[in-house]
């Protein structure tokens, strides 16, 4: 953390706080935070592609191929969908990047993932950078076993990720949180490199503990 908060020290490396990366940084000392994801790039993955226009929308959907598919987990066929979700054991390694998650899609993905020895979902390596998360994202209790990324990550509403497990990286770059986040009682081997935004009219700092967030005022 930043002891003096001044803007020369905004060049200075992440700082280690207790084992967590910590970069505090304030709004008039936050550009980024007024800098717009640019969805008109394509993005550097192979790419679901849904609802595409050459004159509107020529990129779509930008989620992530589910492997074996041309199509993003929001996007697959119901049979095709539930054939992977049985699949998945608990510890997998996902990669939602750009996917767009409604509640009913995070719980089924998170049930499939349901550990019954910690009685909640565990997860291998997680790639949810630039998903949006249209219901309440409800990680809680997670154990998150290998790197977790989400980054440019959208949730419109809350962001639950209380009693989670971080054993590996967890990133929230560029987050960007509508209403309130929950943190308390996460644990782990946690490197938190979190730079985020909160949303215009958002009212509540999303907050956690030993590190720095930024945010945009309403
Ligand atoms: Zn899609």
């Amino acid at each position: 953390m930043l002891a003096d908060g001044s803007r020369s020290a905004r060049a200075a490396p992440p700082t280690a706080v207790a084992g967590i990366w910590s970069e505090r940084e304030t709004e008039g000392d936050a550009p980024w935070c007024d800098q717009p994801m640019t969805p008109s790039t394509p993005p550097n993955w192979p790419h679901c592609g849904h609802g595409a226009a050459p004159e509107t929308d020529p990129i779509g959907c930008r989620g992530i191929h589910v492997p074996g598919h041309t199509a993003c987990l929001a996007h697959l066929e119901p049979g095709v969908r539930g054939a992977y979700f049985n699949g998945l054991q608990p510890g997998d390694d996902v990669d939602h990047r750009g996917t767009t998650f409604d509640e009913e899609l995070l719980r089924a993905l998170l049930a499939a993932l349901h550990d019954s020895d910690i009685d909640a979902p565990k997860l291998g390596d997680a790639e949810f950078s630039e998903a949006t998360f249209s219901g309440t994202a409800r990680f809680s209790g997670a154990t998150f076993s290998g790197n977790t990324w989400f980054s440019d990550a959208t949730f419109n509403r809350t962001a639950q990720f209380s009693e989670a497990t971080f054993n590996g990286t967890a990133g929230f770059n560029r987050a960007t949180f509508s209403k309130s986040a929950g943190f308390r009682g996460v644990s782990g081997k946690l490197y938190l490199t979190a730079r985020c935004r909160l949303a215009a009219g958002s009212r509540r700092l999303p907050r956690f503990p030993r590190a720095g967030w930024c945010w945009r005022r309403p």
